[in-house]
């Protein structure tokens, strides 16, 4: 008999499926990971297929040497979901096979952990033996009370030399006992009997009645989705299958890990980077062994070892991180239609902001649009007040914050209540603005915001490469007042200690979460004190389900809008949206103060009346005639290597083709160019790359043909990525 064995080496020359002899009499499967003779060394491989024949001289085929594991790591889906992976994305088959086995499993250095129990192992009459040696009866009798005890507890309590004696003396005995290693979760949400009002009911009837389809569930924040989500996988558990639930890592908020727990118990495993090495060990063999039968997660909880799956959920469907952009470059919603469609079961895209892409899809007919319009609690949503900026400036006002909130806030903390205070801040990204008029640079050929780059002083658009000079005036109106960049957290949490110096005040961004526990603790902190402010990053815009909050403020809306990206409006709106369903989530009413440059701008007119519909209808003409997706595609073709001039050479191989495909496909292309990449330099790659946009008709043809042609490219030590519709450009 022969296998089809994948081995499990990263490099593109060896991804195929190599035959190998198996041995006599073996138990091997498909599935299994197995050792195998390659080249002159011995290394791991996968077997994906057994047939009788090889078309391969079957005298020169080797043999596998040993099977790995007792039973196989991967299903016969895991594998088919590979091939579409690599069919799809470009991924090598070793490197999605890598998706399904956490560092920790595929290394074998972590092990169960197994602790030593003790139990008497006598009556009471052999207390007698011991009764000159105090330690030894104290410890008897305590077992006798207790039933039993951890070794190490016994040690701490009794001396170790005292237990040890007692076990050669037989009077106790050791039992050895796996234990699971949990997660932590400090956080509890009071259980509440909850039922469904009719929208959710329907929404929960309708996706469990349908057999595979992708449903997009629009539902404004607040409208209780997470229930619709927990109903479903009710269902889905009744029928004896299993779960899949998706968050955006940063929306894994303890509160939400709290509520799956309260429904489900111990059923629900929870994978994330916060995990140590040994209870995502644990949590993953809770999964494999169906002891759990929920996985909740960030994107890679796809790839959890889940057999017979009965319903897939990606909540915060818009978010970005469902963009893969380091290796292995994938989507999300792809790869969950795929394993949607091998279970045979219903996918949910969950959002109060649906993507212009998912939504368009669902207009289109291709996935089924079900939309929950009102919040649970049977409140209006807050309301949206916005304030300009420019004309605090005309007032005299030059400070971050406006009259208008500051009154908000006031209140607010006189009322015992909470609020909220979001600024946008990405690092990277930095722009110009002129105070007196509120212009910002845009570029002439792609209508994105300019990025103003600090090491050769220049502006630069991240979609064509075009570089412009810094300005010194304001073109519209001649002022020289022009602003650089944005305000941090750090400086609006000082600002506030000025004005409001007896009122707790919390901060949460990239810099005060170093390490994962502290932005549990701090959203604790604040969730158990009142009057308090929380100020933060898109990390306080997204789940958080805080009872006493009644104001939300938006110091600068518009940093979003500057993004140098063509999602920058419709990330602008997912954040309003996010930020503002924060408030008023129980009893009291919310409040929104959002400050603004361009109260004008309809991003900021369909945000306040909470009008999905006509910012979707506005953004997607604007996309169209601008030639963005959904109607077109990005591509970008990135080549890394630490060698420049290796990375230029294969640059150049590349782009050549390119431009031969770009000839036969002529009125296909809507821009080609080769260039250095925003972020020349990262992690000691130089960093190269070809941008491309074209128009959908026959975008999967050539795309397709890109892959072969990279496929092809002698590497010279570079590596190259192909990137479809990146999230983002640096
Ligand atoms: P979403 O996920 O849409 O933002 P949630 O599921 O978090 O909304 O629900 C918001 C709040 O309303 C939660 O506190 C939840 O417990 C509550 N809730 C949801 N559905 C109901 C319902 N049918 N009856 C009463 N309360 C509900
Ligand atoms: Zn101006
Ligand atoms: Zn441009």
């Amino acid at each position: 008999m022969i296998a089809e064995v994948i081995v499990d080496v990263l490099s593109s020359n060896v991804d195929k499926v190599f035959d190998y002899l198996l041995p006599e009499n073996s138990t091997i499967e498909i599935g299994d990971r197995v050792v195998v003779p390659f080249a002159s060394r011995q290394i791991d491989g996968f077997v994906i297929n057994i047939k009788e024949t090889s078309s391969y001289d079957a005298t020169k085929l080797k043999q596998i040497i040993s099977k790995k594991d007792a039973q196989p790591l991967l299903s016969q889906n895991m594998v088919r979901l590979c091939f579409f992976m690599k069919q799809k994305f470009f991924i090598r088959l070793a490197d999605a096979i890598r998706l399904f086995l956490p560092p920790a499993v595929r290394n074998g250095k972590i092990k169960e952990k197994v602790v030593n129990i003790l139990f008497l192992n006598c009556d009471e009459e052999s207390f007698e033996k011991v009764k000159k040696s105090p330690k030894q009866l104290q410890a008897l009798i305590y077992l006798k009370e207790k039933g039993s005890e951890k070794q190490t507890e016994l040690n701490k309590k009794f001396g170790a030399s005292a237990i040890s004696t007692l076990i050669k003396k037989e009077l106790i005995k050791i039992e050895a006992k796996k234990e699971n290693r949990k997660p932590q979760n400090n956080f509890t949400v009071n259980k509440k009997e909850i039922i469904l009002n009719s929208q959710q009911t329907k929404a929960v009837e309708t996706i469990t009645h349908s057999n595979y389809n992708t449903f997009l569930l629009h539902g404004v924040t607040g409208s209780g989705k997470t229930e619709v989500y927990i109903n479903c996988i009710k269902n889905a558990l009744n029928n004896g299958k299993t779960a899949i639930m998706l968050v955006p890592e940063i929306s894994l908020t303890p509160q939400m890990f709290a509520r799956f727990k309260n429904a489900f118990g111990d059923t629900v495993a929870i994978l994330h980077s916060g995990l140590s090495n040994g209870q995502r060990f644990d949590e993953w063999n809770r999964l494999r062994s169906g002891e759990a039968k929920i996985v909740i997660g960030p994107r890679s909880s796809l790839f959890a070892p889940l057999s017979d799956i009965g319903i897939i959920v990606i909540d915060e469907e818009h978010d970005g991180s469902y963009y893969s952009e380091s290796n292995p470059r994938f989507h999300t919603h792809e790869v969950a239609r795929f394993l949607a469609y091998l279970n045979n079961c219903p996918l949910i895209l969950g959002s109060a902001t649906p993507s212009i892409e998912s939504f368009h899809l669902a207009q289109k007919g291709e996935y089924y649009l079900i939309s929950l319009t009102e919040r649970a609690n049977k409140h209006e949503l807050p309301s949206i007040e916005i304030v300009d900026m420019l004309s605090e400036i005309h007032n005299g006002n030059t400070g971050i914050f406006s009259t208008k909130f500051l009154t908000e806030l006031e209140t607010c903390i006189k009322n015992g209540k909470q609020a909220m205070i979001f600024i946008n801040r990405r690092g990277f990204s930095s722009f110009l603005m002129c105070r007196e008029c509120g212009y910002v640079p845009k570029c002439e050929d792609c209508d994105v915001s300019l990025v103003y780059h600090k090491e050769d002083d220049m502006l630069k658009c991240h979609y064509c490469n075009r570089r412009y000079r810094v300005l010194n005036a304001c073109p519209k109106c001649k002022s020289t007042s022009i602003r650089y960049g944005a305000v941090g957290t750090q400086r609006v949490v000082e600002e506030l200690r000025k004005i409001f110096n007896s009122t707790p005040i919390f901060r949460l961004d990239n810099d005060a979460t170093q390490n994962k526990n502290s932005y549990i603790e701090i959203l604790e902190n604040f969730n158990q004190t009142s009057p308090a402010i929380l100020v933060g990053t898109q990390m306080i815009a997204k789940g958080h389900d805080f009872n006493n909050v009644t104001l939300v403020g938006i110091v600068d809306a518009d940093i979003s809008l500057h993004f140098s990206d063509y999602r920058a409006i419709e990330r602008t709106f997912q954040l309003i949206t996010q930020v503002s369903g924060r408030a008023g989530r129980s009893d009291s009413e919310g409040k929104v103060i959002l400050q603004t440059y361009y109260p004008k701008h309809f991003v900021y007119r369909c945000a306040s009346n909470y009008d999905f519909s006509a910012f979707f209808k506005k953004e997607l003409n604007l996309r169209e005639v601008s030639h963005f997706p959904p109607f077109v595609r990005i591509l970008r073709i990135l080549v890394l290597g630490e060698d420049e001039n290796k990375v230029l050479k294969t640059l150049e191989e590349l782009f050549n083709q390119v431009k031969q495909l770009k000839a036969t496909y002529t009125s296909d292309f809507i821009y080609l160019q080769a260039m250095k990449c925003p972020k020349k330099r990262l992690q000691k790659n130089y960093r190269y790359q070809i941008l491309f946009r074209i128009y959908k008709k026959n975008a999967d043809e050539i795309i397709s043909q890109v892959y072969a042609i990279c496929d092809k490219i002698k590497k010279q030590n570079t590596s190259i990525f192909i990137e479809n519709d990146p999230q983002n450009l640096s």
